[in-house]
């Protein structure tokens, strides 16, 4: 038993080294995501955001846009298909969880 404990110790030893560089990697890759990914760019002047609030706020205040608006929790969306995706994804998936419950 003690014999096996040492054998697989270092195994563990190794395996928590690759576990920590995956880890390592992964912080990384959200880090630069972050960074660099995904920004909200308005359709009609082509200006980028970090946050999306700031390209609703844009869009209503510079285009005077219409912004829809979530039933459910009030988020704001410039897109109807985004507000329904959004619906979607956030909502439904909550009544499921509640139909879970019953
Ligand atoms: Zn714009
Ligand atoms: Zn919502």
């Amino acid at each position: 038993m003690v014999i096996l404990l040492i054998h697989s110790h270092h195994d563990i030893e190794n395996s928590l080294k690759i576990y920590t560089y995956i880890l390592i990697c992964y912080l990384l890759g959200l880090y630069v995501m972050r960074l660099f990914g995904k920004k909200f760019e308005c359709d009609q002047c082509a200006m980028k955001f970090s946050k999306d609030e700031e390209l609703i706020d844009h869009a209503r205040n510079v285009h005077h846009h219409h912004v829809t608006k979530c039933n459910d929790c009030g988020k704001e969306f410039i897109h109807e298909d985004d507000r329904l995706h959004h619906s979607r994804k956030e909502h439904e998936k909550k009544m499921e969880r509640r139909r879970q419950k019953s």
